[in-house]
């Protein structure tokens, strides 16, 4: 199946009727294998800006200033700027209670858990999450264009900067999945939710596909499907489930209400 159906596909209309209070403690025990997708709205409450939430725009600026392939050709020194500030922000800001939840989740659910992000902030892993999934890059990581060099680089990055490797400068970028380019691991990812038996999606709006398409496939294979989110989203219509309310109530309490009812 190509992502792009899913682009493309007409949109459920909301139904607040189907807002209705999720049971995961009634998971069977045939129910072993949870995927759960971030978005930017889990570090919301860490101190980190979303980027549906104001106008469209991320940290006052327009995607396509900062977050495509043409921007960076277009003003790579502006793109740098952007996030070398956004890498700096990261050692400013902590995880969260519904970081530390999933880790937990991860940890100690009997089955397994598979934690896939659009976020590129590292606080996923900086709460104790063995494994993370990230779709759309990392921006502790870097690549370099011209010979394909990847490594963890923790401060700023100009065009001037040489790659480590083959000692060419200009082709330095952050390693983070632009719009318009293919996002990461989509093989596993498409994998694991033919495999799913629960579908979480966490603070993310539905607007940035394939992720938002997750759901859909995951439906597909037969997982029942979970949205925690603080409103409504575009894509809420097509939830088995919600719970309404930020990330870091919400979270640890179905993480909760899981681990209880697999004791
Ligand atoms: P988004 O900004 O489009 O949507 C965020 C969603 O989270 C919204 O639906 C909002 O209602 C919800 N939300 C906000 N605060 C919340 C809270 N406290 N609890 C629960 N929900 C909350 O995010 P997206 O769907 O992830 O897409 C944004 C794209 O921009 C991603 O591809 C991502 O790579 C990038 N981005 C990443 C970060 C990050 O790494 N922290 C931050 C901003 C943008």
């Amino acid at each position: 199946m190509r992502y792009d159906d899913f682009a493309t596909e007409h949109l459920d209309p909301i139904l607040p009727e189907r807002v209705i209070r999720y049971i995961p403690s009634a998971m069977g025990s045939h129910e072993r294998t949870i995927v759960i997708l971030t978005g930017a709205g889990i570090s919301a409450e860490s101190g980190l800006p979303t980027f549906r939430d104001k106008d469209g725009l991320w940290e006052g600026y327009r995607v396509e200033e900062v977050a495509c392939p043409q921007a960076f050709r277009r003003n790579p020194d502006l793109v740098h700027r952007f996030y070398n500030l956004r890498r700096a922000a990261l050692k400013t800001v902590a995880p969260n209670a519904a970081h530390q939840a999933l880790a937990r989740l991860q940890r100690e659910f009997p089955g397994r858990v598979i934690l896939i992000t659009q976020n590129i902030d590292d606080l996923h892993e900086r709460a104790g999450s063995p494994e993370v999934i990230h779709m759309h890059g990392e921006l502790r990581k870097v690549f370099c264009a011209h010979c394909g060099h990847c490594g963890v680089w923790e401060g700023d990055l100009q065009t001037v900067t040489s790659c480590p490797q083959c000692d060419r400068r200009g082709g330095m970028r952050p390693d983070i999945v632009w719009f318009g380019e293919i996002p990461y691991h989509m093989e596993r990812i498409e994998a694991v939710l033919r495999n799913a038996d629960i579908f979480a999606s966490i603070g993310t709006s539905g607007q940035v596909y394939p992720a938002a398409g997750f759901v859909s496939l995951a439906k597909i294979a037969g997982a029942r499907t979970l949205e925690i989110n603080n409103a409504q989203t575009l894509v809420s219509g097509r939830f088995d489930g919600q719970f309404i309310g930020p990330a870091t109530r919400e979270v640890p309490q179905w993480v909760e209400e899981v681990l209880g009812g697999n004791e």
